[in-house]
């Protein structure tokens, strides 16, 4: 199920060794394709696989993440669907799991030698804080969750308090955290009149939250990611920054949208460095396919490009945003070539083959060829015969099984053959992924391509495709 077991097994440690050696983590500053920050943010969340993996195989998917070219590690604090973990009277036993699991991991992260960054969507608070309807958000087209108004003062004395006291406890458990980012949209925001214009109350919220961040972690930086900002947002933020609050905010991760390689060309305050924040849920383009619902995903134009971009706009890096395991071989391709360890793509799935498929000198172009050509697969029976003859020395190994339940559902859903997509989507679920419940945008039922609505017999949802967190 885990790399971890593979690297357990005797046939394979001296392969396992022989590149865990540090030369094999060495970065290449000198290469074209090198940027500084290199984070990965996996939410554990919605039952998508951060949370459902064991602290311990987290703690080895990291490991392979490191090895990958990531150097940075985020989760969000989140409040999403829990009570507040920390009230004697509304905690309950999922909340304080919850909470107990993030910081084991970060701590996993931090044991790694990875940096610590932690998102906060501030006036997003827990199930039992909603109660009041006096201090309610009024939400909006890009504002929803569990929202309430910072510009009450229960309302942000309840804010407060929710990020002293994970600030406080991370802090206890010895987790040191380097730097904390905050969302404005989302699952955030307030489109009351007291809070007009939002993206100045959340800026003002954020300064608040991190002066209590620096009681207990003292050299934590404020960044903040535009995620859904308009071009007069940041025109506000900026404007703000400079007669408010000079010098405050140290980084900014500009929002790459769908199907794009690059950020809007905007400023960003003075003395701010500038990341993005790139989508790796998906292959080359947006659709149903992302966050795993058909499989891995890979996009082999569309991350390079990235990559060349943002070197070319001068970026010094990015955070990788990731709902789970599926996006396996974007996360080698865009580590590989931004840590410099990769001259490119090609060489970047050879030496994941090499690692994770057992390739050999002689099927190493074999097993690169067929990974690229199975996100559109010309003719997935052929895809899969190759596959299948590839992989008979490789037994057991989720990486190979994500692929082939791949080549399932792209071949049911040319043939419009629902029942046998929902099975083949069932499979990659339970038995690929080890999945749950599902929820959120993460639910396969949400935004369903109308051809499976159409069908008898099987769970439906007439939702429509929700932004994500
Ligand atoms: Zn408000």
């Amino acid at each position: 199920m885990n790399q971890q077991k593979a690297a357990c097994n005797p046939i394979l440690l001296p392969l396992v060794l022989l590149l865990s050696a540090p030369w094999a983590f060495a970065q290449n500053p000198k290469s074209e394709n090198f940027l500084p920050a290199r984070e990965l943010y996996a939410p554990a969340h919605f039952g998508n696989a951060y949370e459902v993996m064991s602290a311990d195989e987290m703690s080895a998917y990291l490991a392979e993440v490191k090895w990958m070219g990531f150097n940075s590690y985020s989760d969000w604090f989140t409040a999403t669907d829990v009570n507040d973990p920390y009230s004697p009277q509304h905690a309950d036993e999922k909340s304080r799991s919850r909470f107990e699991k993030k910081k084991a991991i970060y701590l996993a992260a931090q044991e790694a030698g990875l940096a610590l960054n932690v998102i906060i969507c501030p006036n997003h608070v827990y199930v039992n804080q909603l109660a009041d309807k006096e201090i309610a958000a009024t939400k909006g087209r890009l504002i929803q969750g569990q929202l309430i108004c910072p510009s009450t003062p229960r309302g942000r004395e309840i804010i407060l308090a929710n990020h002293r006291n994970w600030f406080a406890d991370t802090a206890k458990a010895g987790i040191t955290f380097n730097t904390v980012t905050a969302f404005a949209y989302d699952y955030g925001g307030c489109a009351c009149d007291q809070c007009s214009p939002w993206i100045l109350t959340s800026a003002q919220l954020t300064k608040e939250i991190h002066e209590i961040a620096k009681e207990y972690h003292p050299q934590i930086e404020p960044w903040y990611c535009s995620w859904w900002w308009s071009g007069e947002d940041h025109q506000l933020f900026n404007e703000w920054a400079a007669s408010e609050a000079p010098g405050w905010l140290k980084g900014m991760t500009m929002h790459i949208e769908y199907n794009q390689t690059r950020p809007k060309n905007v400023a960003v305050p003075e003395g701010c460095r500038k990341l993005a924040f790139v989508h790796i849920g998906y292959g080359e383009r947006g659709g149903y396919a992302t966050y795993g619902k058909m499989g891995p995903v890979f996009g082999p134009k569309r991350i390079p490009a990235t990559i060349a971009e943002l070197k070319n706009l001068g970026f010094d890096g990015f955070q990788a945003y990731s709902e789970g395991r599926f996006d396996d071989v974007n996360k080698m391709v865009l580590a590989g070539l931004a840590s410099g360890t990769q001259p490119n793509a090609d060489t970047a799935l050879e030496a994941y083959a090499r690692r994770y498929l057992r390739a050999t000198e002689t099927d190493a172009t074999r097993w690169t060829e067929l990974l690229k050509q199975c996100v559109d697969p010309v003719s997935p029976t052929e895809s899969r015969k190759e596959l299948d003859s590839l992989a008979k020395k490789v037994p057991g190994n989720w990486r190979i099984e994500q692929w082939r339940s791949r080549l399932f559902l792209v071949e049911h859903e040319r043939a419009k053959n629902a029942e046998r997509f929902l099975d083949a989507q069932d499979k990659l679920y339970r038995d690929v992924y080890g999945l749950g419940k599902v929820d959120h945008v993460l639910n396969p039922a949400v935004g369903r391509p109308g051809w499976i609505r159409r069908t008898n017999g099987k769970p439906d949802s007439q939702k429509e495709m929700l932004p994500e967190q």
